[in-house]
């Protein structure tokens, strides 16, 4: 979400608390004689303000088959979001990432399973369609029904302003994830003192007025994501993107489902 929300155009203690026995925690190209109608092509476009949309899911991966550990609740296509509605090109419960993230986050995975934890995904790949979904909730001001739980210390119309929302996010280049860690033994997730997609300094992973076992949890998982080559966002901490990501300066506009990978 924010941060990383146009006008859419044509488009360590940690052991402990992690497992140990103790315990907590596309399309394809087209295949010859089998060309597709044209309209069904990957395109792509330039949008107005000269980012660069792309319609081919070839290089995504369903990540329930390429990490089959992970626990996804994939909050917008639930309504238990900032916006409190199923979000525009989440067509399914599902997430997609390129390849490249998904190969990494498997490795997070197996090293987070053997500590007792699996990872519990909140967001993946986010179609722009979304993003411009955010951006024109963002500027409904009347619209606050989610207030008290998401940003109840921030009037609505700084989050666009403010940076909260914007009009391209980095999860639509298809190798960011927005994640936490689930604990197998106690089958909760790990407390990390602040919720996924709060909006305000607590969710910053520095934020230091929390327990120590609170900051201690959110350090075992970014430790865990910059070991597997990922990189973090200095105001969530559940917000990672892949290092050395495969489309950097792509925009990708198809929807979540598992049709868009089917090859
Ligand atoms: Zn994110």
């Amino acid at each position: 979400m924010k941060k990383h929300a146009s006008a859419y155009v044509t488009l360590l203690l940690l052991p402990v608390l992690c497992g140990l026995a103790l315990g907590a925690c596309g399309k394809a190209a087209p295949g010859n004689g089998d060309a597709p109608p044209a309209s069904d092509a990957p395109t792509e476009t330039v949008g107005e303000d000269g980012v660069k949309l792309s319609n081919d899911a070839s290089d995504f991966v369903l990540l329930s088959e390429a990490v089959p550990d992970v626990i996804l609740e994939i909050r917008y296509y639930s309504t238990y979001n900032f916006v409190g509605d199923r979000i525009d090109g989440y067509e399914e419960p599902v997430a997609l990432l390129t390849k490249e993230a998904a190969a990494a986050l498997k490795e997070v995975s197996d090293e987070m399973i053997a500590k007792g934890c699996r990872l519990k995904i909140y967001d993946a790949y986010r179609p722009q369609k979304a993003v411009t979904n955010f951006m024109n909730w963002a500027l409904d001001a009347e619209d606050t029904r989610m207030k008290a739980y998401f940003y109840p210390d921030l009037e609505k119309d700084v989050l666009f302003p403010q940076g909260y929302i914007a009009e391209h996010s980095g999860h639509s280049r298809g190798s960011t994830v927005d994640l936490t860690l689930f604990d197998m033994n106690t089958e909760k997730e790990l407390d990390m003192g602040g919720t996924f997609d709060f909006f305000g300094e607590i969710s910053h992973p520095d934020y230091t007025d929390i327990t120590e076992e609170q900051y201690a949890n959110r350090m075992l998982l970014r430790e865990v994501m910059l070991k597997h080559g990922f990189k973090p966002l200095a105001e969530e901490w559940w917000h990672f993107t892949l290092a050395d990501e495969p489309y950097p300066d792509t925009y990708f506009t198809f929807p979540v489902n598992s049709d868009s990978v089917k090859k």
